[in-house]
């Protein structure tokens, strides 16, 4: 089977992201291609069927988007949604035909549930084929069609030229990375994000640090990009507003990647270092500081935890 094949696409959440993705996968795939949607929002589906009536079907059931599509891709908020999609309550897998299909969840969750879901669809149908692919890129990656994907499939899989022919519909054909076997893709998602929600502490530590001992923003961020410690959080993604016009920070902090996703994936990367025995020094005090941010904060920018540091609230006693 290739993409050019492929009769059905499937997607099942239609949130910030799947919705983008959706779009893409509408646009792009092949002329006679369908896609199959369901979300438990209806406004996202008739949505979705308003912009592409030629090309999209109205699921009525995840269940249903599993019945009637051979690729269906999965972006759901957390592991207890696809736990409930493709074994729990949402959903009953065992009634539905799954020979053959190949099934991509691309949701960022924890490697256990990622593992359980495997095994749960290879015990009712062996020749189903279930992939952890996680992306990174935010919704504005969704959107241009230029996400990485980080997938759990190793590259001389059988599978893999479909699988990599259907992300690059949503992504950029150069980021589609095998990571090797099944629960890699996630793995390397949440290692990546650990060091993206570390880093991020250290820049509005390190900015706070120079401004409030006296060097004007805009040199200290010259200083920066000059030196080694130059990174494209510091660079393009400054947490200080005015200094990168297009960083979320000059933008009133619209995510972006919202802080609350970042708290959720920086507890994964806690979770699986426990599961792994990996010492974690910074993982703790990081978390803490993102948990104190979420109220105010969370629907904002990660990069807004910068105003803890600006606001002296760091060591007010959470
Ligand atoms: P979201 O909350 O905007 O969307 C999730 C969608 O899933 C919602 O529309 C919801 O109605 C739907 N849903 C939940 N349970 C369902 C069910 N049982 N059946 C059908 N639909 C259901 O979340 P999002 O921002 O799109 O994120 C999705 C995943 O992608 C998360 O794991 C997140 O960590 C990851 N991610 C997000 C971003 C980002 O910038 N938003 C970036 C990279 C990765």
């Amino acid at each position: 089977m290739t993409t050019t094949d492929t009769k059905t696409f499937g997607l099942v959440g239609l949130g910030a992201m799947g919705y983008p993705m959706a779009q893409n996968l509408a646009r792009k795939a092949p002329d006679t291609a369908k896609l199959v949607v369901y979300d438990l929002s209806t406004k996202a589906i008739e949505d979705l069927y308003a912009e592409y009536p030629e090309k999209v079907v109205k699921g009525e059931s995840a269940e249903d988007v599993f019945r009637q599509a051979d690729i269906i891709i999965t972006m759901l908020p957390e592991g207890k949604h696809v736990r409930s999609v493709y074994i729990g309550s949402g959903t009953n897998l065992k009634t539905v035909n799954l020979k053959d299909k190949i099934l991509i969840d691309s949701s960022t969750i924890d490697v256990e549930t990622s593992l359980a879901v495997k095994a749960h669809i290879t015990q009712i149908e062996p020749s189903a084929s279930f992939y952890d692919a996680p992306v990174s890129g935010g919704v504005e990656g969704a959107a241009k069609g230029t996400l990485a994907f980080y997938i759990g499939i190793e590259e001389n899989d059988p599978n893999f030229p479909i699988v990599q022919a259907a992300t690059r519909l949503m992504g950029d054909e150069n980021k589609i990375i095998p990571c090797g076997k099944a629960s890699l893709g996630l793995v390397a998602k949440i290692s990546h994000n650990y060091l993206g929600g570390v880093m991020n502490v250290v820049c509005c530590e390190t900015m706070n640090l120079g401004i409030r001992a006296g060097l004007d923003p805009k040199m200290l961020y010259r200083v920066l990009v000059a030196g080694a410690a130059r990174n494209p959080l510091i660079e393009h993604g400054n947490c200080v507003p005015g200094l990168v016009s297009s960083a979320p920070s000059s933008n009133d902090y619209k995510p972006g990647f919202k802080a609350s996703l970042m708290a959720k994936d920086m507890s994964l990367a806690l979770q699986m270092a426990e599961t792994y025995k990996s010492d974690l020094v910074l993982g703790s005090p990081a978390i803490d500081l993102y948990r104190k941010a979420l109220p105010d904060l969370g629907d904002y920018d990660f990069t807004a935890l910068y105003r803890l540091f600006e606001e002296q609230k760091v060591k007010s006693s959470s």
